[in-house]
């Protein structure tokens, strides 16, 4: 079955003091192919779980997740090694997701060799191509990833995880505290991402304007339940290069 179908998932965190919080409750959600939904809602309703739970970062406490058919909370480490190409995600804090002392170029080569078949030539040709539709200057390549601004890490992480080609892209706040230009940078790239190779992406926000810009549909969260908002109708914005 295509798309990403989520039930019954439920997730409650235990802090120190055994004390139960309230991750997400009962979510159910379709998301499909090439679909770009966005969740908004206020901070501490749930958006960060959904996205851990859907990159398999946390495991639900109950709860299906299938993706193009394969059930994804039953999967093991080499299970998710093969899915991973798949399904990426990008999280405010990049950081994490690179190796802060290699280069960007070592960093983004390395995920392409593990997860695609491309050639060295094709994927210096991919990097540049992606760096060059997110306003980013080829100089930055050679840089240790520690020295680059929190925006344009993220940016980089973003590019690291479309490189590979996926078909659904979760991104949690990526354009938080981006200038105007670099997130409508972002959001121009994912378009065209999405017009390119029918990616699906689950678009996580506190901003409002840049849901109803992009979206297909729109879902609240509150209180750890989702609630769908809005269906838009799928824009085709005129790509400015
Ligand atoms: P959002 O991304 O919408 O701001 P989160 O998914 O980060 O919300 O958090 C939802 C709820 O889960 C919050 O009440 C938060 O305190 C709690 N929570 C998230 N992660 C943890 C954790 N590791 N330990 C304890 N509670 C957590
Ligand atoms: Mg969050």
């Amino acid at each position: 079955m295509e798309g990403v179908v989520i039930r019954h998932l439920w997730k409650s965190y235990k802090d120190q003091r055994g004390q139960m919080h309230r991750g997400v409750q009962d979510i159910r959600m379709d998301w499909q192919p090439g679909e770009f939904i966005s969740i908004i809602g206020e901070s501490g309703s749930g958006k960060s779980t959904l996205a851990k739970l859907l990159l398999g970062l946390e495991v639900p406490d109950r709860g299906s997740i299938r993706m193009d058919g394969v059930e994804l909370t039953a999967l093991h480490f080499r299970g998710w090694k093969q899915q991973r190409r798949f399904l990426q995600g990008v999280f405010q804090d990049a950081s994490g997701t690179m190796n802060p002392c290699r280069s960007i170029y070592t960093n983004i080569e390395e995920a392409l060799v593990n997860l695609t078949g491309a050639s060295a030539p094709q994927r210096r040709e991919c990097l540049l191509s992606l760096m060059a539709q997110a306003g980013l200057s080829e100089k930055l390549l050679d840089v240790p990833v520690r020295q680059l601004s929190g925006g344009e890490q993220r940016r980089f992480a973003l590019i690291k995880a479309l490189s590979v080609r996926p078909r659904y892209l979760v991104l949690d706040e990526v354009t938080s505290g981006l200038d105007l230009v670099s997130a409508e940078a972002v959001l121009q790239l994912l378009e065209r991402c999405r017009q390119e190779t029918n990616c699906g992406v689950l678009w996580i926000t506190h901003d409002r304007r840049s849901a109803e810009q992009v979206s297909d549909r729109i879902f609240q969260m509150q209180q750890g339940r989702l609630v769908l908002e809005g269906i838009h109708q799928i824009k085709t914005k005129e790509i400015v290069v």
